[in-house]
């Protein structure tokens, strides 16, 4: 059945990408409980939950057995302990853009992204650390001139004192973006979604 040898996404329990395994694998692992189903709106979905969400459908990619019908999964997580998103806040280039608003927080523009650097507010040489709390968003311009000099040498401050973000990054979707398939979603964020190391 040709239906099974399609390709799913698989993300591990950080929901990063980590590699593709065939329908019929995926449904193995949803129905041990090993892992879950993402829908288009990042729900995530136990093979009976799931079995349960089909049975109301009639697309006609469904997987037909015995006693059940299957919608084709194409995006699986899986949570050997992880049954949602993680809560809190990742540590990553993205999450810093998204915290910052893409803005230098010296100077308050929005230069394009690739002007925009991560700065650390007390450098590296000078004993910061790469924490949520000492790296804010800075233009490339500001970046350099500050240099690495601590704040109060430099007389730059950051408009707002750097801290972890409350909100739940996994919902935090922009709107405006073009629709992707739910896979490409994934496998573009990766870069930006990369966990950085906190140290
Ligand atoms: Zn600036």
């Amino acid at each position: 059945m040709a239906l099974l040898n399609q390709s799913v996404l698989v993300l591990n329990r950080h929901w990063l990408a980590i590699h593709f395994c065939t329908v019929r694998r995926a449904i193995g692992l949803l129905y041990t409980g090993l892992a879950r189903v993402v829908d288009d709106s990042f729900q995530t979905h136990s093979f009976d939950e799931w079995r349960e969400l089909s049975a109301a459908r009639t697309d006609p990619e469904m997987i037909r057995a015995a006693n059940f019908s299957l919608l084709v999964p194409h995006v699986i997580v899986l949570h050997s302990y992880a049954r949602r998103p993680p809560q809190e806040v990742k540590f990553s280039r993205r999450n810093i853009f998204l915290r910052d608003h893409h803005r230098c927080q010296y100077c308050g523009r929005t230069p394009p992204r690739e002007e925009l650097t991560i700065d650390h507010v007390v450098p590296l040489s000078r004993g910061g650390r790469t924490t949520w709390d000492n790296v804010v968003l800075a233009c490339v311009r500001c970046n350099s001139k500050k240099g690495n000099r601590l704040p109060e040498e430099s007389g730059m401050q950051p408009r707002q004192a750097p801290q972890r973000p409350r909100w739940p990054v996994m919902l935090q979707r922009s709107s405006g973006q073009r629709p992707r398939s739910l896979w490409q979603r994934f496998v573009d964020d990766a870069y930006w979604n990369t966990l950085l190391r906190e140290e």
